[in-house]
């Protein structure tokens, strides 16, 4: 195994030095600062924001770092420690607790368990045409090819898949899958999946640092050379030299205002991160919007927007409006509340504004029909929740509506190998773009997170070298480092009037209503309008708590945010058709001309947007897709 070399070691087994600096004004012209309004602020001057005496910071120097510790970053660990690559990965929270534990319904593998004619070239096909045909065809394929091994695997570290009466792995219908397909372990996966790799990572003896926030890629624009962050709970400056940067970091659905991930994940970090360092973002207009989040007074506003399973309609739910009426019969008589997750929504949404919601702004979702022990049995975490809320689920419905759910747009990368363009800098997972295209068929996150991630894991450890082993840190970089943990201070002693709760509150509005379910020109123009006034009042942020503050966190989350606000609504206004998750009023219609991703790059002026072209699918996947496969929902009735 590479390990760095000798040195202090702490108890993560990395190399540290601890040093304490006067703040150097070497290099400054070439610097930048933080300020909440972007992630990068030119400064001219060759002096701090804010003076301080000294500067304590830590340097790192694995031979790989891994941003991220959900899914996809533990599985890169996994696979470069098993190839002898001792990696170092990080997280904003604690070892084993990252979003990836809300992941609830199941993960897709073609076993056929149940269904013996399922195979990765249906799987495949089943992906593209939820996509809308701009997925990139050769990932979907290398996922889809890889995952009933990924599943066996995890079952073999000891995930508890539910059973079936033989033995095998059970599998479930999810939204616009042609058979079941999807694994689960009740309606607890994706915990049960985290524990399980994480399990295995400790295992591995894998060295890893909680409570790390990652708020600069080292990086010259061509390569990146480590990543500048702090210690959340310690306050201090973290210098991490290496020539190898995995960002597993998630996505970015968090901005919207109502929305099904956690308050403080899914920010945008690592999509800023990467466009500042010159990688390329992709497909960022398509934001999944879930048919089914939470919504009314009777849960309270702290459960607003939170997913209620895509499970629940795989194991039969109905959705009904106010009036009684199984709507779904008039959009999708065939696939009815199964089919894709845009339509489903899109339907909701327009029953709720054609006045047959109910009185909180929802339709009502129903399994009252299912045996009461068998819904206990098969969806218990949403038995539990409604439950200590006063809700039997099992005897009366729920009320939902739309939620941003999962942003199929990230970083755009070479999926052979996790390469972002940029060298040194990997990306995987819901952090990047590619597998889902349009619109991502339940079940396939999870499965991407594994399935992708192993294979970026040991693509890394291929090129990992001894050279790599306990990198030398130059005075350039350690000017940058110094000059990004004075930003970061000066940041933590803003002392205006408006926090940045209430900026990333305002923000989520803005999207909501300029780049939600519906959009079009004039309102996605007008959210651009007002994220500059948002970004303006930046400017008399408060911060209460310095630097170990979640006041602080927010504002660095803001930072991040805005970037990645401006480039989404950039791109779906440039994107002049309806397709999938994007649906255009002004332009309605989905249009053969625009099968094509919008790539966007950072510049002087902002982002610039470019089109590229979609590759076709492999022959195999081409009959699956002739045979025109498709789940007919009333068999199952
Ligand atoms: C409610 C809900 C239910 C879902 N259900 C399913 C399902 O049933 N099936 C399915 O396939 N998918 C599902 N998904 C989607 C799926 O959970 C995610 O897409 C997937 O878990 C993403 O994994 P990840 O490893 O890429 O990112 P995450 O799990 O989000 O991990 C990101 C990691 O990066 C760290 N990080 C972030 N920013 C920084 C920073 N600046 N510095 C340092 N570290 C940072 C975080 O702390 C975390 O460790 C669901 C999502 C939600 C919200």
């Amino acid at each position: 195994m590479l390990h760095c070399s000798a040195g202090d070691l702490n108890a993560a087994g990395t190399n540290i030095v601890l040093m304490t600096e006067k703040p150097s004004d070497s290099n400054a012209s070439a610097d930048s600062t933080r300020t909440a309004g972007g992630v990068e602020d030119r400064i001219e001057a060759d002096g701090s924001p804010e003076s301080f005496d000294s500067l304590e910071y830590e340097v790192v120097t694995p031979p790989v770092l891994v941003i991220g510790a959900g899914a996809a970053g533990a599985r890169v660990a996994i696979e470069l420690a098993e190839s002898g690559v001792e990696p170092l990965v990080i997280g904003k929270r604690e070892h084993g607790d990252a979003h990836t534990t809300w992941a609830a319904g199941g993960v897709n593998a073609a076993l056929g368990s149940l269904d013996p004619e399922d195979d990765w070239t249906v799987h495949t096909a089943d992906t593209l045409t939820e996509g809308h045909h701009l997925n990139d065809p050769a990932a979907v394929e290398l996922m889809a090819r890889a995952m009933p091994d990924r599943i066996r695997e995890l079952a073999d570290w000891g995930m508890p898949f539910d059973r079936t009466d033989d033995g095998d792995i059970d599998q479930r219908y999810f939204g616009a899958q042609s058979y079941r397909r999807t694994c689960f372990v009740g309606d607890r996966t994706g915990e049960a999946m985290l524990d399980t790799l994480i399990g295995r990572v400790r295992e591995l003896e894998v060295p890893h640092r909680e409570n790390v926030m990652i708020t600069r890629l080292l990086s010259d624009g061509d390569r990146v050379d480590g990543a500048i962050g702090f210690d959340m709970e310690a306050g201090t400056g973290l210098l991490f030299r290496t020539n190898h940067v995995v960002l597993a970091a998630g996505g970015f659905s968090a901005l919207y205002h109502r929305h099904s991930s956690r308050e403080d994940e899914n920010n945008g970090d690592a999509q800023a991160l990467a466009l500042e360092a010159g990688a390329r973002l992709m497909d960022l207009e398509f934001v999944q919007f879930h048919p089914t989040g939470m919504v009314g007074d009777r849960y309270g506003e702290e459960w607003d927007g939170r997913l209620v399973t895509e499970a629940v309609r795989g194991e039969g739910g109905r959705l009904y409006n106010a009036d009684g009426e199984r709507f779904m019969e008039r959009y999708s008589p065939d696939q009815m509340e199964l089919d894709a997750r845009d339509v489903v929504a899109r339907a909701i949404a327009r029953e709720v504004r054609e006045g047959r919601g109910t009185e909180e702004g929802g339709v009502y979702l129903d399994i009252t029909h299912r045996d009461a022990e068998y819904v206990r049995e098969r969806l218990p975490s949403m038995v539990e929740r409604f439950e200590s809320l006063g809700v039997d689920i099992t005897a009366e419905s729920m009320t939902v509506a739309p939620t941003a759910h999962y942003t199929m747009g990230g970083v755009d990368i070479d999926f052979r190998t996790g390469e972002t363009g940029v060298e040194g800098l990997y990306a995987v997972g819901e952090t990047v773009a590619g597998v889902h295209g349009a619109n991502r068929l339940g079940g396939n996150s999870l499965a991407e997170t594994v399935a992708i991630g192993q294979r970026v894991g040991d693509h890394v450890a291929s090129v990992v070298t001894e050279t790599d082993v306990d990198p030398d840190v130059t005075d350039g970089q350690r000017a940058l480092a110094e000059r990004e943990f004075r930003a970061l201070r000066a940041l933590a002693a803003s002392d205006g009037s408006v926090s940045p709760t209430r900026l990333l509150s305002d923000l989520g509005e803005l999207l909501w209503d300029h780049a939600g379910i519906l959009r079009d020109e004039a309102g996605l123009r007008d959210g651009l309008t007002e994220l500059e006034s948002l970004r303006a009042r930046t400017t008399d942020l408060r911060v209460d708590g310095g630097l170990t503050s979640k006041s602080f966190e927010y504002a660095v989350d803001l930072s991040m945010a805005l970037v990645v606000a401006e480039a989404m609504l950039r791109a779906a206004i440039e994107r002049t058709e309806s397709r999938g998750a994007h649906y255009r009023t002004d332009v309605p219609e989905t249009e053969s001309d625009w099968r094509m991703n919008l790539v966007l790059a950072a510049d002087t002026e902002g982002v610039s947007i470019s089109r590229r072209g979609v590759a076709d699918p492999s022959p195999p996947v081409r009959e699956a897709l002739n045979e025109g496969y498709e789940l007919d929902y009333h068999h199952l009735e």
